[in-house]
């Protein structure tokens, strides 16, 4: 049988597991990239001078390349 771990280790570890999931980190699965509102079309309004371009937010990602926004 294995040998217990004492009580002070074990709780050691759960501290550790516990900051590592509490820390802040991108736990999403697209990125978040901030943009300028130009998309990745050279023909868009968006590439005209003065033009605002598209939403000035940071623009969500996601790995489905169908649903990108541009
Ligand atoms: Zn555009």
């Amino acid at each position: 049988m294995k040998t217990p771990q004492s009580l002070a280790s074990l709780d050691q570890q759960r501290t550790g597991i516990a900051s590592q999931i509490a820390a802040p980190g991108d736990l999403r699965s697209g990125s978040v990239t901030p943009t300028t509102g130009r998309c990745g079309r050279p023909n868009c309004h968006c590439h005209q001078l003065n033009d605002p371009g598209h939403v000035p937010i940071s623009a969500y990602l996601r790995p489905n390349p169908g649903e990108r926004a541009h």
